[in-house]
């Protein structure tokens, strides 16, 4: 397989085959995220995805297929189309085609693209939501606004593909931990994702928010602060049927709950860790990562 620089995908696509079709991320100006950094944005060659399809295929049964890098739904829907063909082509045991996504991209496609993606094999989409303040969002260059992600999300789910939505503790500061907290629970309220998927913020050397750190313009909350976000997100959002996790090994506490069937045995359980300051109950430090 042909893979370009660092390559990343969610926790629960660990078992997928893991498919380089675009190189970097299509934004990469998001002020924390330096995953895409040194990669200067591109669409991969259909000949190289198809070499790569090619030698997928002497691997045995293949279930799960996951679309790298930053942003697979930014590639024009003609090309992706043709590209879904050709992995359903060549991988026909295939049950689940997943990605990563951003709200302008999505944005890009109707919802008639988007339908025609899921009857290709698209079953879910992975969409960076991280803060649901609107002051927050224009801070990190997120590039979309809460109104946006609300139609995004809409869109996808009207199409019938999963909604994964991703969320960052801390990424307000301990200045604005509160109103990012509560704030992402309203904006996921009216997303109403399937999953959300909780990453506590890591800072990375040469990006803006990490400069910030350093010039002591950004502080960040403490072990408790972060697992108090999660505990207020998930008391204020209102879900029809969401699993709920922040099992990402960036996170103290790993937490994994249907809401809204488990929100108040989740919410003790947090709640005590929060009120005992239980540290021991805490992920350690060394074993944090992206
Ligand atoms: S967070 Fe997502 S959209 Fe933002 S720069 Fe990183 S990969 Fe791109």
């Amino acid at each position: 397989m042909d893979y370009e620089g660092l390559i990343i995908r969610p926790p629960s696509e660990a078992y997928s085959l893991l498919l380089q079709v675009t190189v970097g991320c299509s934004h990469n100006r998001c002020t924390f995220c330096g995953t895409y950094r040194q990669k200067k944005f591109k669409i991969k060659p259909v000949e190289q995805i198809e070499k790569d399809l090619r030698e997928a295929r002497s691997y045995g049964r293949i279930e799960k297929l996951f679309l790298c890098d930053g942003d697979a739904m930014i590639i024009p829907q003609p090309r992706l189309e043709e590209i879904l063909l050709m992995i359903k082509r060549y991988l026909p045991t295939l049950e689940r085609i997943g990605s990563y996504a951003n709200t302008k991209s999505v944005l890009r496609k109707s919802v008639e693209d988007i339908k025609r993606l899921r009857e290709l094999g698209l079953k879910i989409i992975y969409l960076g939501v991280e803060t649901g303040n609107a002051e927050l969002l224009k801070k990190i260059h997120k590039g979309a606004t809460r109104e946006q992600m609300i139609e995004a999300a809409r869109r996808i789910r009207e199409a019938g593909i999963q909604l994964s939505a991703t969320v960052i503790l801390g990424i307000g500061g301990i200045e604005k931990s509160i109103e990012h907290a509560m704030d992402t629970a309203s904006l996921l309220s009216e997303m109403d994702p399937d999953y959300v998927g909780a990453l506590t913020l890591m800072l990375v050397p040469q990006t803006e928010l990490f400069d910030d750190y350093i010039a002591g313009r950004f502080v960040l909350p403490d072990k408790i602060g972060f697992i108090r976000e999660l505990y207020l997100m998930i008391a204020n959002a209102n879900f029809t049927d969401c699993y709920f996790t922040s099992n990402h090994a960036s996170n103290y506490l790993p937490i994994k709950a249907r809401l809204p069937g488990q929100k108040e045995k989740i919410l003790n359980l947090i709640g005590s860790v929060i009120e005992d300051n239980d540290v021991g109950r805490m992920r350690p430090e060394y074993l944090r990562g992206l």
